[in-house]
């Protein structure tokens, strides 16, 4: 399979086949759409779930991120299916993961993916822990990384904190050393006890709501592995392009960008109730409204006198010696006065059975369970004993107790429970 791509990709290559940056993908892989170079230094933080600024994406641009491998088991197999779709994702890696399986390590990297840090051991207390102790998981990582790789411009300058817990000192550590803050856009539960479809379907739906962005996947886990051939699948299907995000380096500059493209708009969520959006038709510009003037408020001017519309007891007055008053205004109705009905038309005062009760509430526990409850109680107990609770079933009486149980406030049955003890009748 593997020989196949590759021979397919080496015959598109000489015919000319494919689009800028998948010159080497089959025909019909989802492929890398455009490589975004980003500059450390000019964005410390991104990721619309915590900061303001996100990746500059387009409508319906995807970065794909994984996170906390690499695992042999599950990161190759993903790794084989983002070849076969010459995809480039991200991969946040552990650093104790990193010293475990190098090998795997060195596969990312020499397929093109960009190799990031989740920190030394995945503690979940990066939002507590002291600067000096994060920087040594920071760190920790990076060289682990750098070992495996044998190149330090190999690993990319990202840093994503485990389970997301930032802190503002940590970020301030990060930024003095140039290394990004990487959060997400959009995630699809992977690390919970959900199956595959599932996993998958999260992934595309919040993608199809939101548009575009960062999302976030585990390499660590199988369904994950499993969701990714639909993940793909529908990515292509529904005419998502994946960008590949790289850092700048000497020879690699930037990619220029608008930065107002960085600034996250918050997308509400499919359950908020948002206006619609209004729709910009074509390039006019916007239409623009007269700046009010005294007429807009109810003043008139006729050269040296002035008119004033005033609202006086339903009748407009106008002040001044101008000419006819303006024509009468609706006027908020008047109160009504109502008689009141006579005693006869007063009706009762309502009774318990107005509400449907079978009878009154009674006051505390039937005697029967108030007994039991006393002689449950062991006989050394020598401490002062609180009321025993009212058992369920106490609010319809003993008549009902043995046959009902109260949720709550329970209106009256009226229909006789089936016993199902009773033989049934042919
Ligand atoms: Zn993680």
């Amino acid at each position: 399979m593997r020989s196949k791509i590759a021979a397919l990709c080496l015959l598109a290559s000489f015919m000319g086949i494919g689009t800028a940056g998948a010159e080497e993908c089959p025909a019909g892989a989802l492929g890398v759409s455009r490589t975004l170079v980003v500059d450390p230094t000019e964005h410390v933080r991104l990721g619309s779930w915590q900061y303001p600024e996100s990746l500059p994406l387009k409508d319906r641009e995807v970065v794909l991120t994984f996170d906390d491998g690499p695992l042999p088991a599950y990161t190759n197999r993903i790794l084989d299916l983002l070849a076969a779709e010459c995809v480039k994702a991200t991969f946040f890696m552990v650093g104790r993961m990193v010293q475990a399986y190098p090998a795997v390590v060195r596969r990312i990297y020499s397929e093109g993916h960009t190799v990031a840090n989740h920190s030394m051991t995945h503690p979940f207390t990066f939002h507590k822990m002291s600067v000096d102790q994060a920087s040594h998981e920071i760190e920790g990582a990076f060289a682990a990384l750098r070992t495996a790789l044998g190149d330090p411009k190999a690993v990319a300058p990202f840093f994503r904190f485990p389970g997301l817990l930032r802190q503002t000192s940590v970020e301030q550590y990060l930024a003095a050393h140039n290394y990004m803050a990487w959060s997400i856009d959009l995630a699809a539960d992977d690390w919970t006890h959900i199956n595959n479809q599932e996993v998958a379907r999260r992934a595309i739906s919040r993608l199809e709501a939101r548009g575009k962005g960062i999302l976030l996947l585990h390499d660590i886990q199988p369904a994950t592995a499993l969701a990714m051939p639909e993940i793909l699948r529908e990515l292509k299907a529904r005419g998502f392009k994946i960008v590949h995000v790289v850092p700048a380096s000497a020879e690699r500059p930037k990619t220029v960008t608008e930065p107002a493209l960085w600034a996250v708009r918050r997308t509400p969520s499919p359950e908020e109730k948002i206006w619609p959006r209004a729709l910009v038709l074509g390039e006019s510009p916007e239409p623009v409204l007269a700046a009010p003037s005294p007429a807009s408020f109810g003043v008139e001017s006729f050269g040296s006198a002035i008119k004033v519309a005033m609202v006086q007891t339903g009748e407009r007055k106008v002040m001044s010696d101008g000419g006819s008053p303006l024509p009468p205004m609706t006027v908020w109705p008047r109160p009504a006065i109502y008689p009141v009905p006579a005693d006869a038309n007063v009706l009762p005062i309502p009774a318990a059975h107005n509400f449907r009760y079978s009878r009154p509430f009674r006051l505390g526990p039937p005697e029967k369970q108030k007994t039991a409850a006393v002689a449950s109680k062991p006989a050394t107990a020598a401490k002062p004993r609180r009321a025993a609770q009212p058992a369920a079933g106490w609010f319809f009486g003993q008549q009902t107790a043995a046959s009902h149980k109260a949720y709550g406030h329970q209106l009256s049955v009226t229909r006789s429970p089936t016993n199902l003890s009773a033989p049934q009748a042919r």
